[in-house]
């Protein structure tokens, strides 16, 4: 369950959690017109921060510009509202979900006389995945990751979604926490709402964008992370076969933090490894405010 907030911003005003509601014929709801974001919040010295904010924000208007929205408010505009609702929710930590849709006005698919709403919410917690410290159970999904010309992965859209739950379903009745897509011609693409990262013989490789790849903010964090600890990280290609003979792999995402992985199909790949550890050390480091060298990750709320 998610614990409520008192407020949620929507289209320029804060309003009561239980009040932010939309009409029925949104046409987002319908047809999965939308593009969103998931961000963090968490304590650091400087008081609750949002990690990477303005990456976040830049992501969301060029998911918007793929899908052909235009966005009614500028970054800054977004990036004021966003401090604006984590300081009237009071949070410390927490996690901040930006939509834009299209609203209530028509339907139909012609999207051209539709209204482009926002809002912003944010509540306690995170979404919950399964694994998340113990190490991750992983399956290869009989579901195809979306072709980058069938609907953009690069773009983080809500209707593509489906995809991902798709996925994550087909995995949890099975008993997996969670599912590895590949792509439509069969390399490994990312989990549900997580990157892959494979570590053999002490270096980094994450599937390339053209295996149909959200550009993980979290990802690049763990690229610049790697290269402090003087790890070589590369994109390139990663096959099924990969994930079995990996020394280790771990996920990377918004909610998954670093995330290890235990097993893939049932091949044991095992407990934490050092590289996973490390990584997810350093992570922590960087998202409290405690590694200096990152702070202008950081946006304080107040
Ligand atoms: N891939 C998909 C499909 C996702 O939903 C997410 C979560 N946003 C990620 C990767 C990881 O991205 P990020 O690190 O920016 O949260």
């Amino acid at each position: 369950m998610l614990s409520e907030a008192d407020v949620i911003w929507m289209d320029g005003a804060l309003v009561p959690w239980a009040d932010a509601r939309v009409h029925v014929l949104t046409h987002g709801l319908h047809y999965g017109t939308g593009v969103l974001e998931g961000t963090r919040v968490y304590p650091t010295p400087d008081g609750p921060s949002v990690f990477r904010l303005d990456d976040h924000l830049d992501r969301l208007v060029t998911s918007a510009r793929i899908v052909g929205f235009t966005v009614p408010y500028s970054a800054a505009q977004l990036r004021a509202a966003t401090l604006e609702l984590v300081a009237a929710n009071g949070h410390d930590a927490c996690y901040v979900r930006h939509l834009v849709y299209l609203g209530y006005g028509s339907m139909g698919i012609d999207t051209r006389s539709c209204p482009v709403n926002v809002s912003i919410a944010s509540w306690e917690g995170a979404p919950h995945v399964g694994g998340r410290d113990e190490g991750a159970r992983l399956m290869v999904s009989s579901w195809r990751r979306n072709d980058p010309n069938v609907v953009p992965p690069a773009a983080k859209a809500t209707g593509p979604y489906l995809n991902s739950v798709l996925a994550r379903a087909e995995a949890n009745a099975a008993g997996y926490d969670e599912a590895v897509l590949l792509s439509s011609t069969g390399q490994v693409s990312e989990c549900s709402t997580e990157n892959v990262v494979v570590v053999r013989g002490g270096a980094l490789t994450t599937p390339s964008p053209s295996a149909g790849v959200l550009e993980g903010i979290t990802l690049d964090t763990v690229r610049r992370l790697a290269a402090d600890l003087g790890l070589p990280f590369r994109h390139g290609d990663v096959v099924r076969s990969d994930l079995y003979a990996a020394d280790e792999v771990f996920l990377c995402g918004t909610a998954a933090e670093i995330m290890p992985v235990r097993s893939v199909d049932d091949r044991e790949i095992g407990a934490p490894g050092p590289i996973t550890r490390k990584l997810r050390d350093a992570l922590a480091e960087a998202v409290h405010g405690r590694d200096t060298r990152h702070r202008d990750w950081l946006t304080a709320v107040a």
